[in-house]
C-alpha cells in the first residue's frame, strides 16, 4: 500500500451554541505594546456577535492511499496546509503509510529550519493523519495501538478560557461546572506587570473567587500565558498561597528556561507548569534537564504528533514529571489513554474552544461527570460528520 494523494478540505458548519462565548481574553506577552494589545487573538468563531447559530469554518487534511483507505486530521490551520503542500507533499507520495516512524524522520530531516514552531505544528498534523489511517487499517482506536487503554475514562479539568474574569462571574461559572462533575479548574490571568498594583489585585481576585466557589477539595490552576516575569510570579505565588493554587502556568516566556528553574526552586509547594510552546523530544529534554517544570504541557497537535509525544512521555516519566498535555482534543485523549496514570493523569478540556470541533465531527468529544470517555471507533476519531458539514473547497496538495 502506498500514499498516492494529499488533500485539504475547507469546510463550514453551523454552531448552535447558546452558552457564554468570548467574554474575555487572556493576558499576552505582546500586550506591552498598546497598539498590539488592542488586536485580540483570533477566535474559532469569526463573529461572536453574529450568532447563535455561529458559522464556523475549518480545514481538514486527508492522506489517501492507492487501496482506497484515507486518514484524516482536523481542524488544522490554513498555515499547516500551506506548509504541508510546500514541504511534505513530495516526501509522502509513494511511501508506505504504516511506516510512520520512517515518514516522520524524513519530514524532520527535510525541514531543517522547521524544528520548532509552525513547521513542526504542520508536521504534527501529518503524523496524526497517518496514525488515524493506521487505526482504520487495523480496525482499532489508536490508543490501543500505542499500548492502551490505561483506564476507561480520563479525568478532565475545566479550562475556562473565554469566560469573564469578573469575580462574581468566576464564582458563578466555577459553581456551574463543579455541579457538572469537574474537580479541577483553570482560570486565565487577566493582568501582567505592566498593569501595576491594580493588576495584582485583579489577578488575586480571580484566584480568591475560584477557591471560594470550588471549595477546599478541587485543584485550581492559573495560566499567565508567558506574560509575567520572575519577581512578579513570586509575588503572585506568595499572595495566593492561602488559596492553594495547584500550578501557575507559563509564568514567563518559553525561552527563559533558567528562569523557569529558578521559579520552580522558589515556589515552595506551588507547581510551575509549561511546555505548550516547546517542540519535539529534544526541546522537551532541555526543559527536563534544567528542572524547569513540575508539570509538562506539550501539545500533541504541535510538538510532533503522537509519534513524538509518546517519546516525550517516556522521557518525562524517567524524570518523574507528569505530562498533562495542552488541550489537543481527541489526539490528546488517545495519547493519555495509552500512557500510565502517573505519566498522564489528566486531560485539559477547554469549555469553549474545545467544543467548536464537534460541529464538524462524527464522534463528539463531550466530557461526562468531569471525565472524557474513550472512543471505540477505529482511528483517531476526527472523522467528519455525515450531515451538516458543507465543503467550501477541496484541494489536491500532492499526488
Ligand atoms: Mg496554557
Amino acid at each position: 500500500m502506498k500514499i498516492d494523494r494529499l488533500r485539504s478540505l475547507h469546510v463550514s458548519a453551523e454552531w448552535d451554541y447558546h452558552e457564554p462565548l468570548g467574554e474575555a481574553f487572556l493576558s499576552r506577552p505582546v500586550n506591552i505594546y498598546p497598539e498590539l494589545a488592542a488586536l485580540e487573538p483570533s477566535w474559532p468563531v469569526a463573529d461572536v456577535a453574529g450568532g447563535p447559530p455561529y458559522t464556523v469554518e475549518a480545514h481538514f487534511l486527508l492522506i489517501d492511499t492507492d487501496e482506497g483507505a484515507s486518514g484524516i486530521c482536523g481542524p488544522v490551520g490554513a498555515e499547516d496546509i500551506a506548509i504541508i503542500e510546500r514541504y511534505f507533499g513530495e516526501i509522502l507520495i509513494g511511501e508506505d503509510p504504516q511506516a510512520i516512524e520512517r515518514i516522520w524522520d524524513k519530514m524532520y530531516r527535510h525541514s531543517i529550519h522547521g524544528r520548532k514552531g509552525t513547521p513542526m505544528m504542520a508536521l504534527s498534523k501529518v503524523d496524526l493523519a497517518l496514525w488515524d489511517l493506521k487505526g482504520k487499517l487495523l480496525g482499532a482506536p489508536v490508543y490501543q495501538l500505542l499500548g492502551g487503554p490505561s483506564r476507561e475514562r480520563i479525568r478532565a479539568y475545566a479550562s475556562m478560557l473565554g469566560y469573564s474574569v469578573e469575580p462574581n462571574k468566576v464564582i458563578e461559572r466555577t459553581r456551574h461546572f463543579l455541579a457538572q462533575g469537574f474537580t479541577a479548574f483553570k482560570w486565565f490571568m487577566p493582568c501582567a506587570p505592566k498593569d501595576g498594583e491594580p493588576g495584582i489585585r485583579k489577578n488575586l481576585a480571580v484566584i480568591r473567587a475560584a477557591r471560594e466557589a470550588a471549595g477546599p477539595d478541587c485543584d485550581l490552576m492559573f495560566d499567565a500565558w508567558s506574560s509575567w516575569n520572575v519577581p512578579y510570579t513570586l509575588r503572585m505565588i506568595e499572595l495566593s498561597r492561602e488559596y492553594r493554587p495547584y500550578w501557575f502556568e507559563e509564568p514567563v516566556l518559553a525561552d527563559l528556561i533558567p528562569q523557569y528553574a529558578e521559579l520552580r526552586r522558589e515556589a515552595r509547594g506551588v507547581f510551575i507548569s509549561g511546555g505548550e510552546h516547546e517542540y519535539t523530544r529534544w526541546g522537551i529534554k532541555a526543559l527536563l534537564d534544567a528542572g524547569a517544570v513540575d508539570v509538562l504541557q506539550a501539545d500533541v497537535t504541535w510538538a510532533g504528533g503522537l509519534s513524538e509525544m509518546t517519546k516525550i512521555c517516556a522521557l518525562a516519566s524517567a524524570y518523574d514529571i507528569p505530562v498533562i498535555p495542552h488541550h489537543g482534543g481527541w489526539p490528546s485523549t488517545h495519547l493519555i489513554a495509552s500512557q500510565a496514570l502517573s505519566t498522564c493523569p489528566m486531560q485539559e478540556w477547554l469549555i469553549q474552544h474545545g467544543r467548536t470541533p464537534n460541529v464538524f465531527y462524527k464522534h463528539k468529544l463531550v466530557p461526562v461527570d468531569g471525565h472524557i470517555h474513550l472512543p471505540t471507533a477505529p482511528g483517531l476519531t476526527m472523522d467528519l460528520a455525515d450531515e451538516g458539514v458543507s465543503v467550501l473547497e477541496e484541494r489536491v496538495l500532492a499526488g
